[in-house]
């Protein structure tokens, strides 16, 4: 193991603020990966808001790409300029962690490093996620109140399911529900009461006197009586009223 001597860490200071300036001119040169631009200059339509976002899918990828490598040259920057630091104050060289001296091939390889091989920091992923995120999860974010028993009203997910009759990108093949068989029933709870509770109380009506009661043919009574849901002797009594 060798120990650098102020000569060669005068060379690997000068190798630091070469790569510092590179950085520096690049993020002035290509104004921060472009990032200062508006997608909008990028793409060289006029307005983003009435296509279809497939349109820019492009050049959303490629700004991601950007901010990713502008985060990661931002890194690179923290580095170098830690490093510099360290060469000023003396304590460059040496493991940050346990104090022994860092191997000089080490230095040449990764002259930005503050730490010997087995002290160096893992390599975290990035924290920064988009703040949307938050919203996202669980699903409808904090408009859900499925997970609220006292709470019957409507609720985030009612206001998706309502925008989903209009269509989404799923077919009853790819439904989540194996009992979908048209495109009618693709959405989410698309089997839900809308209206009542209890199945029962979509298809019995009364008239205005409570007394006489009829049954309404719908989809419920049928799925009702095909479900063998109930109390049979109902049945039977639908049956005599040849209703
Ligand atoms: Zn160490």
């Amino acid at each position: 193991m060798t120990k650098p001597n102020t000569a060669h860490i005068q060379l690997l200071q000068a190798r630091l603020l070469d790569e510092q300036r590179e950085i520096e001119k690049r993020f002035s040169e290509n104004d921060h990966y472009g990032l200062a631009n508006s997608l909008r200059d990028t793409t060289g339509e006029l307005s983003t808001i009435d296509n279809h976002p497939g349109d820019v899918a492009t050049e959303l990828y490629e700004r991601e790409k950007d901010v990713a490598l502008h985060e990661q040259e931002e890194l690179h920057l923290n580095r170098i300029e830690a490093a510099l630091t360290a060469i000023a104050d003396g304590t460059y060289g040496i493991c940050k962690t346990c104090n022994e001296p860092i191997p000089l091939e080490r230095l040449d390889a990764v002259p930005d490093t503050l730490y010997c091989i087995e002290h160096a920091p893992r390599q975290h992923l990035s924290l920064r996620r988009p703040v949307e995120e938050l919203f996202l999860e669980p699903p409808f974010g904090r408009t859900s109140m499925d997970e609220h028993d006292s709470y019957n009203g409507f609720d985030g997910e009612d206001a998706w399911q309502i925008v989903e009759q209009w269509g989404n990108a799923d077919s009853p093949a790819t439904s989540e529900n194996r009992d979908v068989a048209d495109y009618e029933h693709v959405g989410i709870e698309a089997f839900e009461n809308d209206g009542f509770v209890e199945s029962i109380e979509s298809f019995l009506a009364t008239d205005i006197t409570g007394r006489h009661v009829s049954v309404i043919r719908n989809r419920e009574y049928k799925n009702y009586l095909e479900s063998d849901e109930g109390d049979h002797g109902l049945e039977a009594d639908l049956e005599d009223q040849h209703l």
